[in-house]
């Protein structure tokens, strides 16, 4: 088996590391990393300049300037274009990738990427918790990681089709997995305004994440302490919409027939 590995928070991340040796074990590993964290940036690809492979070690590469997105590409084009991978995996991201979260990540979107090329994909993340040990809780996860993939594995002795999960780990001993879906978030999200030494006014995007404490999201497995596990897919169609009468349908109805003037 040919295993991508990619991630957001760059190539020399410690979660990264840790997620190749697990997947080694496993498989033929070949990394393609942004050069530079890429953390909150989705499924960005990047359009406007060239992109710069660079050769670290064998099967091991980043792309500069590179966004997940770009490096799945990279990939799949150029890297291993002879023999394409059979697994994308994208982590272990440095924090949760939770719920509404999962569109701005770029561990996520690496993923998401991954079903443009009909390839099954996990995202993994590690919650972090102020006071322990992140190293020892990162390298605890990428265990659990490989033990996650080995299971997909069919009788035939490839990933099961049609995967994309994604996969948070708790920051202590997780208490086993849970099959979730994603919860839903109230960012109290805020912007600081300050002033620089020159008297110029910046702004930094913050905020403390509120979520809706409902059973069977993905937030809440990993705050009781389980691997929370959310299979996810890429039409963000909403069908019920689609279906039901809503007031937007309704009021749009009469341009349905008539032909848009203008
Ligand atoms: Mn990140």
């Amino acid at each position: 088996m040919r295993i991508l590995v990619t991630n957001d928070d760059g190539y020399a991340a410690e979660g990264l590391r840790v997620l190749a040796e697990a997947m080694e074990e496993i498989g033929e590993v070949v990394v393609v990393a942004p050069e530079r964290e890429k953390s909150a940036t989705g499924r960005a690809l990047t359009l406007g300049h060239p992109l710069r492979l660079r050769a670290h070690r064998e099967n091991w590469y980043s792309v500069d300037d590179g966004t997940p997105t770009d490096c799945v590409n990279m990939a799949f084009h150029s890297v291993m274009a002879e023999r394409p991978p059979d697994l994308i995996v994208s982590g272990i991201n440095r924090g949760s990738n939770l719920g509404d979260d999962v569109t701005y990540s770029g561990t996520v979107g690496a993923a998401f990427e991954a079903t443009m090329h009909f390839l099954p994909a996990l995202a993994f993340s590690q919650q972090i918790v102020s006071g322990r040990d992140y190293s020892e809780d990162v390298s605890r996860s990428a265990g659990q990681a490989g033990e996650i993939v080995r299971g997909l594995i069919g009788e035939d002795g490839s990933m099961l089709p049609n995967l994309l999960l994604n996969v948070n780990f708790p920051a202590v001993p997780s208490q086993g997995l849970r099959w979730t879906r994603l919860g839903k978030r109230f960012y109290e999200q805020s912007i600081v305004k300050r002033q620089d030494p020159s008297n110029k006014t910046y702004y930094w995007i913050s905020g403390t994440p509120r979520w809706e404490s409902s059973e069977g999201t993905d937030h809440a497995a990993v705050v009781a302490g389980y691997t929370a596990v959310t299979p996810l897919h890429l039409d963000l169609t909403d069908d019920e919409a689609l279906d039901a009468e809503t007031p937007a349908r309704q009021h749009l109805r009469h341009l349905e027939s008539s032909g848009l003037p203008g």
